[in-house]
C-alpha cells in the first residue's frame, strides 16, 4: 500500500531528538508558556523574517485571535464583513463567524483554485473590513494584488498560512505577506506538531502585543485581564518538537516540490487534470509548497476506486464546499459554481518528505494505465 501520507514515518526521524526534549521538559516540570515556547516564536519569526509571532493552540484559534485583536484595538468591530474564498477548509470561515462578523465568499479561480482576486471589488462594502485569502494546499495567492486592493479601500490583509509553512511570492515567505497571518500545526500540515498547535505571525507590535494577551485570559501580568480573552496556549512540550522540525522543513518542502515537480512531467493521462504549474524549472516552484497535490478528475469515484485497487491511497480535499455544509444552511441554496466543481472533480495523490522514489513512479504508472 502507498499511503497517503505516512505521519509516522516522518516522525521517526526525530525521534532521539523527541526523547530527549521529553525527558528535559520532566525535569524542569514546566509545562505551559515556559523557555520552549519562547524559543520556538523566536525562532519561527526568524524563518519567516517578520517581527513578532506569537504561539497558540491551533490553527483556526490563530485566525480567531487575530480578528478579535483587531476588534480590540478598534479595527474591525462586530458584524463586519471579511472576504473570504469559497474554496477553502471550512475552519477559515468558521473564523470569521466565532469571532462575531460576517463571512462574504468569493469565487476561486478553477486552475489554481486560490481566491480569484479579480472577483473582490464587487464584494466590498462600507462593511468590508478584511480580506482573508487562503494559500490552499500549498499554493500562495497573489498578495500583490490582493494587497493593492487593500490598500485602496483601507482593509486589514490576514493570510491564512495553515497550509503553506515555507512558501515564498517573490522571494518574500508567506506570514510575511501582510497585515498578521495564521499559521497550523495540526500534525499533518508541513510542519505538525505530535497533536495541536498554532501561531500568529504579524509585524504589527500592538497587534502582537493584543493577541499575547487574549490568547491567555486577556492578560500581560498574572491575574490581571485587560481583555475578556480565551486560553489559547501552544504547549512547552509541541514548542521543542517544533523547534526540532523547523530545522527540516525547507529540505522538507524541496522534497516535496521534486515529487510534484515528477509528477507534473511524468503523469500523462487527458482524463486527469494537473494542477496549473507555468514554471518548469523547480526553483521557480518557490511560491508552492505542495501541501497536497489535487488533480481534478470528472469520473473521481471511478478513479480514486482504481487506485485503492491498486494500492494507492488517496484523500479528498474537500468532498464538501463550506456552502453546502449544514453548519452554514442559511447559504446551502447560494450557487458558487467554479467551487462545487473543485470540490466535486478534486481528489490529492501521496506526497511527502518521506515518499520513496519507486513509489513516486508506481503511481504515475498506474494512473498513466487509467481508462
Ligand atoms: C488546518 C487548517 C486550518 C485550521 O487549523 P487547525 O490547527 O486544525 O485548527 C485553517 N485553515 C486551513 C486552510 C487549514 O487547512
Amino acid at each position: 500500500m502507498i499511503e497517503f501520507l505516512n505521519i509516522k514515518g516522518i516522525n521517526k526521524r526525530d525521534n532521539k531528538e523527541f526523547m530527549r526534549e521529553f525527558e528535559k521538559l520532566l525535569d524542569a516540570g514546566w509545562f505551559i508558556l515556559g523557555e520552549n515556547v519562547k524559543k520556538f516564536e523566536k525562532e519561527f519569526a526568524e524563518f519567516c523574517n517578520v517581527k513578532n509571532c506569537i504561539g497558540v493552540a491551533n490553527g483556526l484559534d490563530a485566525l480567531i485571535l487575530i480578528l478579535e485583536g483587531y476588534k480590540e484595538l478598534g479595527n474591525i468591530n462586530n458584524g463586519d464583513e471579511v472576504i473570504v474564498p469559497s474554496n477553502t477548509y471550512i475552519a477559515t470561515i468558521l473564523a470569521i463567524s466565532k469571532a462575531g462578523l460576517i463571512p462574504v465568499l468569493v469565487e476561486p479561480t478553477i486552475s489554481t483554485f486560490l481566491i480569484d482576486e479579480n472577483l473582490i471589488e464587487e464584494k466590498i462594502t462600507s462593511k468590508t473590513k478584511a480580506i482573508l485569502p487562503v494559500h490552499l494546499y500549498g499554493r500562495l495567492c497573489n498578495m500583490d494584488a490582493i494587497n493593492i486592493i487593500a490598500k485602496k479601500y483601507n482593509l486589514k490583509v490576514i493570510e491564512d498560512c495553515a497550509q503553506s509553512h515555507g512558501a515564498k511570492f517573490n522571494s518574500i515567505m508567506c506570514g510575511n505577506l501582510a497585515d498578521a497571518a495564521g499559521f497550523s500545526f495540526y500534525p499533518g500540515k508541513n510542519l505538525g506538531a505530535l497533536g495541536d498547535g498554532g501561531a500568529v505571525t504579524t509585524n504589527d507590535d500592538k497587534l502582537a502585543e493584543t493577541i499575547t494577551a487574549l490568547r491567555n485570559y486577556g492578560s500581560h501580568k498574572k491575574y490581571e485581564n485587560i481583555y475578556k480573552g480565551i486560553n489559547s496556549r501552544l504547549d512547552e512540550i509541541q514548542a521543542a518538537f517544533l523547534s526540532i522540525k523547523l530545522k527540516n522543513l525547507n529540505l522538507d518542502n524541496s522534497f516535496r516540490r521534486k515529487i510534484a515537480h515528477y509528477y507534473i512531467h511524468n503523469i500523462k493521462n487527458n482524463l486527469i487534470v494537473l494542477p496549473y504549474s507555468k514554471q518548469t524549472n523547480i526553483e521557480d516552484l518557490d511560491s508552492n509548497v505542495w501541501h497536497v497535490f489535487a488533480v481534478r478528475v470528472e469520473e473521481r469515484e471511478k478513479f480514486q476506486k482504481y487506485l485503492t485497487e491498486n494500492g494507492i491511497q488517496t484523500v479528498i480535499h474537500y468532498p464538501i464546499p463550506p456552502h453546502k455544509q449544514k453548519a452554514y444552511s442559511e447559504w446551502n441554496n447560494d450557487s458558487y459554481p467554479i467551487s462545487e466543481k473543485i470540490h466535486e472533480q478534486i481528489i490529492s495523490l501521496p506526497i511527502s518528505q518521506v515518499m520513496k522514489q519507486a513509489d513516486v513512479e508506481v503511481v504515475c504508472k498506474v494512473i498513466n494505465c487509467f481508462k
